[in-house]
């Protein structure tokens, strides 16, 4: 199984509400177990117009699913969130990145691994920092200690709230 860092986010329609059920959604996927996940983190949405704040974790997915098939298998969770696409950057209820899959690297027309914005988002990199701890190497030889030293906290807030519930592979989840 590989490891796959999965980014959660949404700030549409009880933001909490839709990562625990993404989150059951993820766990629910075959061949996969989620081992790890951060608690939730509050941001200030970047982009167009008076946006709510973000609410954003990262989890952590062992998986046999291949990084195509993984990226299919968000898409429809987040369309059946009621994920609409309508502006760039604009407010969404779910909106589901592959961060890291293993050592590998990837870029096809439409995957880009390891996720392109993830040395710059600080709302990713905390809440990976959170469950993988600074020396978590990137296929580039980077840690992420070394990323996170480069990218301010800012107003980013770890918030307390946690998205595992009792169902979920008790015991196997921080
Ligand atoms: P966004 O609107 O930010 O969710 O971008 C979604 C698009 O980014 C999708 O159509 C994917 O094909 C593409 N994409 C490229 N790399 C990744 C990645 N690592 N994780 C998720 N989506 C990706």
């Amino acid at each position: 199984m590989m490891p796959a860092y999965i980014g959660l986010g949404s700030n549409l329609q009880e933001p909490i509400q839709q990562l625990r059920d993404a989150l059951e959604a993820i766990a629910a996927l075959p061949a996969s177990r989620v081992t790890q996940v951060s608690c939730a983190y509050r941001s200030k949405a970047v982009g167009p117009g008076d946006q709510p704040d973000y609410l954003n974790a990262v989890i952590c997915l062992q998986t046999d699913l291949e990084p195509a098939t993984l990226l299919e298998s968000l898409q429809r969770i987040e369309l059946a969130q009621g994920r609409v696409r309508t502006i760039r950057w604009g407010p969404r209820t779910l909106d589901l990145d592959i961060l890291l899959y293993g050592n590998e690297r990837l870029a096809t027309p439409t995957l880009t691994i390891p996720h392109p914005a993830l040395a710059r988002r600080n709302f990713v990199l905390y809440p990976l920092l959170e469950i993988s701890g600074p020396n978590l190497l990137l296929p580039d030889g980077t840690d992420l200690g070394t990323l996170i030293a480069r990218c301010p906290q800012g107003d980013l807030v770890k918030t307390g709230l946690r998205l595992t519930r009792d169902a979920l592979v008790p015991g196997d989840l921080n």
